[in-house]
């Protein structure tokens, strides 16, 4: 029986401090599982500002199991993961953060269950070590709001620590949305999908990339991305108005029919305006944030540029992509 390839699919944006202890720690893991699988290191460098793309070069010269792509500006996480799954050659693919926080040392506990017929096998966090109590309570939250909302059962307190089989990679290259949340993508595609509980390390070193800004940004495109509920609300939040309205229209016909109304139905009636005003610009923004998103897809622009890719892809070994 031939050992099958396995791709690791890393992304790296400014990790100068991290890159070479995470190809450390996965050649080591390649290395031991020698006997069981071969594997391909894909590191995406993520238009990194500071000497992470020199760092994976040195380590693509003096490796040959790592392939550099080079992104021509920062794209952010999900699309240096998204361009990592499209390049890969391997009968399964991984995706593992660089910074150390999922253990290399559990994907070939990942490779056994492929191996026993998932077809996706995503690491399910069971302890959070090092993280604020802050981003466990919001992380927590959103996963719970996340599965109410949307349609499809997206698995809780999962990252994109995960093991693919090669059709599902198959399907994933013919989603070309924009707006990518990859988790929830790959629930969407299906197939046969079991957990992986693993605790969740500190960062080895350096900053969290994903400042709360971020975070958030995720989490929303999470949602309007999974759920057509948010259109809903606007509809119910429109009925509830008009009702209420109604009411109040009521109330003041018959106090003004008895001679009471005064300036408290005046200030009353202001509030409610003001109300109402907001309601609109909420409902016309809810409703902006799907317009942009087709806008996003109609224009078909490439997910990523890549500006280099080492080794150069004349000199790499396989079929050409
Ligand atoms: N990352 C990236 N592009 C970005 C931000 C982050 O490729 O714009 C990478 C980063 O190098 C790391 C992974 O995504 O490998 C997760 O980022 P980070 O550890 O900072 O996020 P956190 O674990 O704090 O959510
Ligand atoms: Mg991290």
């Amino acid at each position: 029986m031939t050992k099958p390839l396995i791709s690791i699919v890393v992304p790296m944006y400014n990790e100068h401090d991290v890159a070479r202890e995470c190809h450390r720690r996965l050649t080591q893991m390649l290395d031991d599982q020698r006997a069981v699988f071969a594997g391909e290191l894909l590191y995406v460098n993520d238009g990194s500002t500071d000497d992470t793309l020199d760092i994976l070069k040195e380590l693509a010269t003096a490796d040959e199991r790592v392939r550099v792509i080079g992104f021509a500006r920062n794209f952010g996480h999900q699309i240096a993961v998204t361009a990592g799954i499209h390049k890969a050659r391997g009968e399964a693919v991984a995706v593992i953060d660089a910074d150390l926080q999922d253990p290399p040392e559990l994907i070939p506990q990942m490779v056994a269950k492929w191996q026993e017929g998932w077809h996706v096998v995503y690491g399910q966090r069971e302890q959070r070590a090092g993280e604020t109590w802050f981003k466990l309570v919001t992380a927590k939250g959103f996963y719970r709001i996340l599965n109410r909302l949307t349609q499809v059962a997206i698995p809780m307190d999962t990252g994109d620590f995960r093991l693919m089989d090669r059709q599902v990679v198959e399907v994933f290259k013919n989603m070309p949305e924009h707006n990518r949340f990859l988790r929830g993508m790959v629930s969407w595609i299906g197939f046969r999908q079991t957990a992986f509980l693993y605790r969740r390390e500190e960062r080895f070193a350096g900053e969290s990339k994903y400042p709360l800004s971020k975070m958030l940004q995720l989490a929303f495109d999470g949602i309007i991305s999974f759920s057509h509920k948010p259109v809903y609300w606007i509809r119910q939040a429109g009925l509830l108005v008009t009702g209420v309205s109604k009411m109040l229209l009521l109330v003041w016909v018959i106090a003004w029919l008895t001679g009471s109304a005064g300036n408290l139905f005046y200030t009353g009636g202001q509030s409610l305006l003001g109300m109402l005003l907001g309601m609109n610009l909420l409902a016309m923004g809810i409703l902006g944030e799907y317009l942009v998103r087709i806008y996003d897809e109609v224009r078909r622009r490439p997910l990523y540029t890549i500006q280099e890719e080492w080794p150069e892809a004349a000199r790499r070994p396989g079929p050409r992509e």
